[in-house]
């Protein structure tokens, strides 16, 4: 069904609301009138609220029938001014009618003149209404009189007179009608109190009979113009609200994770912004930094949509732990936050010490418990990283930076642990800053060099070709070798420099040795990081140096780690296709030692298996006619085609069981240690 957002829904109430009054209006719907001279509306002209003009003392006035009839004898021009009655739409002279409301006066008045019975054309009476204002209205004042009034000169026909709708049109009105100054035009009809019969015009003397059959006053409720005002109103507010609306949804959303409604990374820098302010006295606030174990396999394994149920799940299991443990009493505020995917902050002001720990293995030992998503029953661990504001701790950055460190110390021991921030984690902080000190100072020095380790045919143990790895001059880099610089590099961005320099590097020996190489055909396999797979200019860089150094790409193969496939994504499969299509091989190095189905990664392009070393090295242990994780491999391997070299060969008898099972080729320190270049080309020449 159509979803309608709630702004549109306004919009287009108020459309319709908008259209359908100004047709109402113009249909006559709101058309209202009021017959002043129909008693039945009870206050006008009821026979005590005509005032005879007693300055005619002939004058008979006579009301019935809903008619004014008076007769009255002009028996001296001079004299008589008027000849006629004073209605008085109300009883106090003050609270009269509200004529504003209406459009028109109606008018029927017959004129009967004193030589003849017929009706006059010419009329010399007019109809007055007065306002009676104390303020500037006054019965014996002549200017109120003027100023304060509506004249009405009847015709032959009913008469209709516009009236002025506002009080403030009404000036101009009489400004423009009368031609007074603006300073003497202070009429105001809303207080309309007395309705007068003048005979101001007569200029004969004799019997004269007057009878007004209408008197009626016409308009709408309300005006089309203040509909429109109304309307416009109405606009002027709905988008106030919207407006108002909108931002408070952004101001929600932009601190709020849309997936599991707790605060966002946003959320927490300002709930820990308003924490830290005041500049740098320690404050109490105690932060987790909360990482979920592998939770891409769980989205491997249940996809996405159990995955995101999961997280929301997560946040929830976290708050009723808390709220368990009566959280509002020992702690003072406190906030969850979802920093991104699978990590998650809770961070307290005001913990006491021994909660710290205490809330940490409660929460493992909850997460460790099932989690129920949609009837699934789903494990997980985390690993805690915790910190603790302190005199030395007193940004916010540094409190969370501390956090994630201790979290990262807790992944590297094993998962599934909480560690409070210590002297450990600083060292171990200080230590992977100066390794990658010592990486820039390297790439930048060109401190950097290549080895193989040489690979072999295990049928006759001829050399097939060699694996580069990387090695390095920088004292502390020599040190700690490239299984510990490599991923410090990737931690702190330098891996891709890294491996672009391997590659030119081993590409330019390659050149250098061109003949030597290319006669034997041989497979120089490089390592390339997990990282390339996001990097969408490295096909394009290997293409470009292929071709400066004029490689055959058949001669190389790329080695990615299996656990590096796990977490591919559309756009690192194509990238992979990218770098098959320029004709360079790719293998899954350490295969076996990640946990995603065989069978999932084999659909990648990669031609090759290296059986990780660490089965090698248990062959050694079994009878031999034990199944091994070898044999399995290599039963992959055969079943989808693949080549496979078995790494770690370190002794006579895993030489001798792996050429028993056909692994194709081998690779150890038992058949040869990593060797400069120079070895390298010796052993292939002796050979
Ligand atoms: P890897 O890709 O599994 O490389 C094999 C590692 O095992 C090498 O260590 C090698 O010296 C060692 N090795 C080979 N045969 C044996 C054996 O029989 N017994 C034992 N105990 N070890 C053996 P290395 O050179 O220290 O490399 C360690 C890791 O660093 C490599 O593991 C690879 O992941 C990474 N690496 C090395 N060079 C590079 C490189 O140029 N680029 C990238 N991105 N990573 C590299
Ligand atoms: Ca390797
Ligand atoms: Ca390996």
């Amino acid at each position: 069904m159509l979803k309608i957002e709630t702004n549109t829904k306004i919009v287009l109430v108020l459309l319709c609301i908008s259209a359908l009054s100004i047709v109402l209006h113009r249909v006559g719907a709101f058309k209202t009138y009021f017959d002043l001279l129909d008693a039945r509306h009870g206050f006008s002209p009821v026979p005590n609220s005509l005032t005879q003009i007693d300055a005619i003392p002939n004058a008979r006035v006579d009301y019935s029938d809903g008619l004014l009839r008076m007769d009255c004898t002009v028996v001296d021009l001079e004299f008589y001014r008027y000849c006629g009655v004073s209605i008085k739409l109300n009883e106090d002279p003050r609270q009269g009618f509200d004529f504003s409301q209406y459009r028109n006066i109606l008018l029927d008045v017959e004129y009967i003149h004193p030589d003849s019975d017929q009706p006059l054309l010419y009329r010399p009476i007019q109809m007055l209404f007065r306002n009676y204002n104390a303020h500037y209205s006054t019965v014996d004042n002549n200017a109120s009189l003027k100023y304060n009034s509506i004249q009405l000169v009847p015709t032959a026909e009913l008469l209709q007179k516009p009236i002025p709708i506002e009080s403030f049109q009404v000036s101009t009105w009489w400004i423009n009608e009368y031609e007074i100054p603006y300073v003497d035009a202070q009429p105001d009809l809303t207080n309309v109190s007395l309705v007068e019969i003048e005979t101001s015009g007569v200029t004969k003397v004799g019997r004269y009979q007057i009878t007004v059959k209408k008197m009626v006053l016409q308009g709408n409720l309300f005006s089309e113009y203040n509909l429109i005002k109304a309307l416009l109103l109405m606009w002027l507010l709905a988008t106030l609200f919207m407006v108002n609306r909108q931002h408070q949804i952004l101001k929600i959303m932009s601190n709020r994770d849309p997936l599991t409604k707790v605060m966002n990374r946003r959320g927490l820098s300002q709930w820990l912004g308003r924490h830290f302010e005041g500049g740098p006295r320690p404050c109490n606030v105690v932060m987790y930094y909360i990482d979920i174990d592998d939770f891409k396999k769980i989205n491997d394994s249940y996809g996405h949509v159990v995955g995101d149920r999961l997280l929301c799940e997560f946040c929830s299991v976290i708050e009723t732990e808390l709220h368990k443990l009566n959280i509002n009493e020992v702690a003072g505020d406190y906030l969850l936050a979802r920093l991104s995917g699978d990590e998650f902050s809770l961070v307290f002001e005001g913990l006491d010490d021994e909660y710290i720990e205490l809330i940490a293995n409660k929460l493992l030992e909850r997460f460790t418990d099932v989690i129920l998503v949609g009837g699934l029953e789903i494990k997980i661990n985390a690993s805690v990283g915790i910190s603790k504001a302190s005199s030395e701790t007193n940004s916010s950055a540094v409190l969370m930076g501390n956090a994630d460190a201790a979290m990262y110390h807790s992944k590297k021991s094993g998962k599934n642990q909480y560690k409070v921030f210590d002297k450990d984690v600083f060292e171990d902080i200080v230590f992977r800053k100066n390794i990658a000190s010592a990486l820039r100072e390297s790439i930048s020095c060109d401190l950097f060099s290549i080895v193989l380790m040489p690979i072999y045919s295990s049928q006759g143990l001829a050399i097939r070709g060699g694996e580069v790895l990387i090695r390095c001059q920088e004292p502390s880099l020599r040190r700690v070798g490239p299984d510990v610089f490599i991923p410090i590099a990737e931690e702190y961005g330098l891996i891709r420099d890294i491996d672009a320099w391997v590659i030119e590097a081993t590409f330019q020996k390659i050149d250098t040795n061109r003949e030597l190489y290319g006669s034997r055909q041989l497979l120089f396999c490089i390592n390339i990081s997990a990282l390339e797979l996001v990097n969408k200019g490295f096909p394009q860089h290997l293409k470009r140096l292929l071709c400066k150094y004029k490689i055959n790409p058949h001669w190389i193969e790329l080695e990615l780690t299996e656990t590096s496939l796990i977490d591919v994504d559309e756009q690192s499969i194509q990238l992979l296709h990218e770098i098959r299509d320029l004709g360079v091989r790719l293998s899954l190095d350490d295969f076996g030692t990640g946990y995603t189905a065989f069978n999932q990664l084999l659909n990648y392009p990669v031609s090759c298996l290296k059986i990780d070393r660490s089965f090698v090295a248990s062959l050694s242990d079994l009878p031999s006619s034990d199944s091994t994780m070898v044999d399995v491999i290599l039963g992959i391997a055969e079943s989808y085609e693949l080549n496979v070299i078995a790494e770690g060969v370190e002794s006579q008898a895993q030489l001798e069981y792996l050429q028993s099972r056909q692994c194709e080729y081998l690779q150890g320190y038992f058949l040869s240690k990593p060797i400069d270049w120079e070895a390298f080309d010796a052993l292939l020449q002796r050979q």
